[in-house]
């Protein structure tokens, strides 16, 4: 894509949304993202908010009991499995690193339950580092758009890192994601009301 275009899509973004930095708590961001695998994001919050309330540390969650782990997690389904990755990811932060969430990508990778998408999430959420966690929305809107051509979302990160400049990748994931969600949908995207809908090559006005 011309840089220009991508350039004018990423300028009416911000215009859009509103874009604000905001650093959250590594350790949280790192949970939540592995609850969201696989369903909605009030199931995650439910989930997280009840999990949080009693188990807000790797020290603590890393010494709960199992069951009390899957009955405080159950609204994001698949809880016998989660429960079982966020507790083995707690135990190994506090066994590996100190209990402090790594701010390095193949450390996280390393961590249990965890994928690019949410390594990736930790470093731009919790640490502020620039990173494009692309998920399968994020990898949707990317090709509708024209930004990429690509088959995976692996494929799809690795080139928006080409398509942006550094210091906005920070911000990518959250626009990317916000408007996936309110106009370009998996299933009847607005186009016609889409504010890209003159920069798009898929689009239908
Ligand atoms: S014009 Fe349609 S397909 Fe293109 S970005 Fe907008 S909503 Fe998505």
């Amino acid at each position: 894509m011309r840089a220009s275009s991508s350039d004018e899509i990423l300028t009416r973004l911000k215009a859009h949304y509103h874009f604000t930095r905001r650093r959250k708590d590594p350790f949280k961001v790192l949970i939540a993202t592995i609850l969201s695998q696989r369903t909605r994001d009030e199931n995650t919050a439910r989930a997280s908010e009840q999990l949080f309330g009693k188990f807000d540390t790797p020290e603590k969650l890393a010494s709960a009991r199992i069951e009390e782990i899957e009955k405080l997690i159950r609204p994001s389904g698949f809880y016998h499995v989660k429960a079982q990755r966020i507790q083995n990811a707690a135990q190994q932060i506090l066994m590996e690193y100190g209990g402090e969430v790594p701010r390095d990508i193949m450390k996280l990778l390393k961590l249990e339950g965890v994928g690019r998408k949410t390594a990736n999430c930790v470093l731009v959420y919790g640490f502020q580092v620039p990173a494009i966690p692309v998920d399968v929305h994020v990898h949707r809107i990317s090709n509708r758009l024209g930004l990429v051509t690509t088959k995976t979302p692996e494929e799809t990160e690795s080139a928006l890192m080409e398509v942006f400049e550094e210091r906005e990748w920070i911000a990518v994931n959250e626009l990317l994601v916000t408007f996936g969600k309110e106009v370009c949908r998996p299933r009847n995207p607005r186009c016609e009301e889409c504010f890209l809908l003159d920069l798009c090559p898929t689009g239908v006005g």
